[in-house]
């Protein structure tokens, strides 16, 4: 990549840069890195802010102009992510639309599904949610056990999601469910498209160690789904799902490193006003830190180099999401040894940054669980980039 910019592109970022130094709603400006997305006020803020972003111009720029994008380059595309971070402006709400179900129907969606939610992932009037793991499914994706029955044009849903994130608030879902019990392991499952608003389903959040509830149970009891709301083939589910979690841990990542450097921004300067900037030990480690982050970064270029050249993301994208979730619990943990004890003070006029550390300090345990677990990659790693042997 050629990291020269034009004129024209100069001219953009400053457009970029004016135009967030006077939109970041003050309520959101600075919390990017470690606020709730688990509360409904706090879900109806950053909905509106997905559609300040978007009336500008902002969401989705990446994507092909008929489908509502602006068939951005890379370069405007990382301006762009750069600039937020620089702004401490959140990231736009609606990840796992943008950056998962987005790319995936534009590969193998119908021109219906295209049409009809395209520009409402953009627009953040649809809120989607993932409903893919299961109790005995998450790592062992492919053992998931809800099933799925055609009733002549409807497909007829039961069984039990975990996990799933934002489904509280969700407008829509991607689900995979077992059409074939019969075929072999990888083969009978379907990716299905479903209103989250359908008779028979039944949403439990579920607590997290920060005290928020971002995701839930999900219980399908008879929920009757449109068949045409099947992406790709029946059966042919497996493939569409690697194509979507190839795009959660390349993609998404990459969106992800904006509440990175957003925290590592702020943390050089509660470094700085707590005058732990003199001591070599917290400079080392800082500099490490964002030595680390421009390496995410960089990788994250040439990912997005071969998906704006018309590629798609390879197991190695497995990298920026094995990283990104090390480096955020580096982050989280020089934080809390930089503030000390005051590090567990959630809120209240002693806790610093209004509670973000201690609410970043526990959120990032779960890093290296979503989108794969460091484990899991770690093998996807050996296996299949590096060709070592299975055992
Ligand atoms: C914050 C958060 C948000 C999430 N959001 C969603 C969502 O929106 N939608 C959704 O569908 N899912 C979501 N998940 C679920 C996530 O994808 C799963 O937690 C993940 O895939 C791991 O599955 P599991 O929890 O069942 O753990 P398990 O698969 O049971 O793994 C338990 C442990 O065993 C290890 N392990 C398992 N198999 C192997 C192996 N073959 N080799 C080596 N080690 C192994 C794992 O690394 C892990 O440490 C979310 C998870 C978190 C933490």
């Amino acid at each position: 990549m050629d990291f020269d910019f034009t004129d024209a592109q100069q001219a953009f970022r400053q457009e970029i840069r004016t135009w967030l130094a006077r939109s970041v709603p003050g309520e959101l400006r600075g919390r990017g890195f470690a606020s709730s997305r688990g509360e409904p006020e706090a879900v109806a803020r950053l909905r509106a802010w997905q559609r300040t972003l978007h009336k500008a111009g902002y969401v989705g720029m990446d994507w092909p102009p008929e489908y509502g994008g602006r068939g951005a380059s890379l370069v405007e595309q990382v301006m762009l992510y750069e600039e937020m971070a620089r702004a401490q402006a959140p990231q736009p709400l609606n990840r796992s639309g943008l950056s998962m179900l987005g790319p995936t129907l534009m590969k193998h969606g119908s021109a219906a599904q295209k049409g009809r939610h395209l520009d409402r992932i953009l627009t953040a009037e649809e809120i989607w949610c993932q409903g893919f793991s299961e109790p005995n499914a998450g790592s062992d994706l492919a053992n998931l056990q809800t099933r799925a029955v055609l009733d002549s044009d409807w497909y007829v849903l039961n069984g039990q999601k975990v996990w799933t994130s934002l489904a509280h608030v969700a407008d829509m879902g991607f689900f995979l469910v077992r059409t074939d019990p019969s075929a072999a392991k990888h083969k009978g499952i379907t990716f299905i498209l479903v209103d989250m608003k359908t008779p028979g389903i039944t949403v439990r959040p579920l607590r997290q160690i920060t005290g928020e509830a971002e995701f839930n149970e999900v219980f399908l009891d008879n929920v009757r789904v449109p068949a045409a709301n099947v992406v790709g083939k029946v059966n042919e589910g497996w493939g569409v799902a690697i194509t979507t979690l190839a795009y959660e841990r390349d993609l998404l990542t990459f969106i992800r490193s904006i509440s990175l450097r957003n925290a590592l921004q702020r943390l050089v300067k509660l470094t700085q006003s707590r005058g732990r900037n003199t001591d070599p030990v917290v400079r080392q480690k800082i500099a490490e830190l964002w030595i680390g982050e421009q390496a995410l970064q960089l990788n994250g270029y040439r990912s997005l180099t071969k998906i704006l050249k018309g590629g798609a993301p390879g197991p190695e994208g497995s990298t920026s999401k094995l990283f990104w979730s090390h480096l955020d619990q580096e982050l989280a943990l020089t934080a809390t040894q930089v503030i000390g004890p005051y590090s567990q003070v959630a809120g209240g006029r002693w806790a610093p940054d209004e509670g973000q550390w201690q609410f970043y300090e526990l959120l990032a345990r779960a890093s290296g669980i979503r989108a794969g677990t460091t484990e899991i990659l770690k093998n996807i790693l050996g296996e299949r980039v590096l060709g070592l042997p299975k055992d």
